[in-house]
């Protein structure tokens, strides 16, 4: 049987984390490297790599524990506002292959600046027709 990956491991307690949060289906704790203060990790208790992979039940737990963990944030004056990320396979550049959710903490003062990497693409509108109805036929239930 393969190994445990790590994230499965804080789940299951056999590597320490700070837990922040908890429901039947998700976990809540520290990221380890944070990049601002508060910065948690959501991640369902069992393993799936990534969102491509996970079950709706998981994805629920952690979409409610983010959003418990997102109002708590706000609530104990850590943040003022919050960005959720999610990175999906490598080419996304994912490193820890068990789905998670990044609940990041926003202040007025700090200094992520993720609108300095968001360059809008021109794209004809053809090309957008194309694309629209490309994702509209693959959708599947
Ligand atoms: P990603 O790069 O989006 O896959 O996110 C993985 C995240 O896991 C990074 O932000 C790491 O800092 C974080 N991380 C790695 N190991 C640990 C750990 N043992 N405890 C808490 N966070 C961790
Ligand atoms: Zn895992």
């Amino acid at each position: 049987m393969s190994e445990k990956c790590l994230f499965c491991r804080i789940a299951d307690g056999e590597i320490p984390a700070r837990i922040v949060a908890e429901n039947e289906g998700a976990v809540a704790f520290l990221d380890i490297n944070p990049i601002s203060e508060g910065h948690t990790l959501i991640i369902p208790r069992k393993h799936y790599s990534d969102l491509l992979e996970i079950d709706s039940n998981a994805l629920q737990a952690c979409s409610l524990l983010s959003v418990k963990v997102a109002r708590s944030l706000v609530a104990s004056g850590i943040a003022e506002g919050i960005n959720l990320f999610s990175a999906n396979r490598e080419v996304a550049d994912q490193t820890v292959f068990h789905f998670h959710i990044h609940v990041i903490p926003r202040k007025g003062e700090d200094t992520i600046r993720f609108r300095e990497i968001w360059k809008p693409l021109k794209i004809t509108d053809q090309k957008m027709d194309l694309i629209s109805r490309k994702i509209s036929e693959n959708i599947q239930e």
